[in-house]
């Protein structure tokens, strides 16, 4: 089975040779990363080893410990996990630095990897900065395995660091532990059965699966990651605004999408209906109201043919039921 080394870069935060500090701290989020990232390589199977170093006694030593943790075993690579500095943007100039990789050669299936990282890197949405060489960095020429060094983004520029919030250091490391496992991050279409497709197809559409094939002959309210959805002829339908079924009932659509908020009246084709928590609520017999006034609602659906009396039930002005 294959097997890893992976490190995050310097001492800890605060110590003697610890990282760079701006508005994120390196020797921080560089460990949360290669902890979480270790974690998934390991529950799909692969042996790491966190050869991080704690207690260098300089920048030097730091670098030596890490090495010589790293040749201690047999691996395939050698990961280590940065964060960039040097763009002093602290104000945010809607631009962000991004993600690099460096090796000390292209060789030795390193730029394979690292492409695959870029792209999940990349489709998170960190600039791609590209697989740079060096040959003075001593962790690359030192291990007996190919190195990599992620730069994951920079910690003194406001533009990466809202992004790294906003994705979190958990889907950075699935992102680069899946371009290692060299595995699909989205569950693969051909598993989907009754449902949408956690991300959009190639042409921009999002696609609605039964048995791994698209349906094109369904048109159902199916579920994704994101909510539930309107799908009309296997695909969402981000047009429609109404109210439609599946298997469970018939439910308000706002463009699309389910509104599990709606307690209006709304209305389809076949007229107005009373709406719970976004669900047509053929129980309901009585007064309710949307933004055009009050109607009297008879098993779910608005009566027009009705004209006569009802008695109210109303609680601090409101009316609650007839
Ligand atoms: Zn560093």
């Amino acid at each position: 089975m294959t097997a890893f080394s992976i490190h995050a870069g310097h001492n800890p935060a605060g110590k003697t040779a610890c990282g760079a500090v701006g508005l994120l701290d390196e020797s921080k989020e560089n460990r949360l990363i290669t902890v979480e990232l270790i974690n998934i390589l390991r529950e799909h199977g692969y042996t790491v080893y966190n050869d991080t170093v704690d207690n260098g006694t300089s920048q030097n030593d730091v670098l030596n410990k890490i090495i010589a943790k790293s040749n201690s075993h047999s691996v395939s690579f050698v990961f280590s996990i940065h964060l960039n500095s040097g763009r002093n943007d602290y104000p945010g100039d809607g631009r962000i630095g991004g993600f690099e990789v460096w090796v000390c050669g292209m060789n030795k299936g390193k730029p394979e990897l690292a492409e695959r990282i870029r792209t999940n890197m990349r489709n998170l949405g960190f600039t791609d900065r590209g697989t740079k060489v060096s040959n003075n960095l001593k962790v690359l020429n030192k291990t007996n395995a190919p190195a990599l060094l992620l730069e994951i983004c920079f910690v003194d520029d406001r533009d990466d660091y809202n992004l790294y919030q906003k994705v979190g250091y958990k889907a950075i490391a699935k992102s680069i532990a899946y371009a290692i496992m060299n595995k699909q991050l989205q569950e693969a279409p051909s598993n989907l059965n009754g449902r949408v497709a956690d991300e959009k197809a190639a042409d921009g559409n999002w696609y609605y699966y039964e048995n791994g094939k698209i349906a094109t002959n369904v048109t159902t309210v199916a579920q994704n990651k994101n909510g539930w959805w309107y799908v009309r002829n296997g695909k969402v339908d981000f047009t429609y605004t109404g109210i439609a079924k599946n298997q469970n009932g018939w439910w308000r659509i706002v463009n699309g999408k389910v509104d599990f908020n709606c307690n209006s009246v709304e209305s389809n084709e076949n007229g107005w209906w009373k709406l719970s928590e976004g669900k047509v609520d053929f129980n309901f017999t009585g007064i309710a109201g949307n933004k055009n006034g009050a109607w009297y609602v008879k098993n779910g659906k608005v009566d027009f043919d009705y004209s006569g009396e009802v008695t109210c039930k109303i609680v601090k002005g409101q009316v609650v039921r007839a």
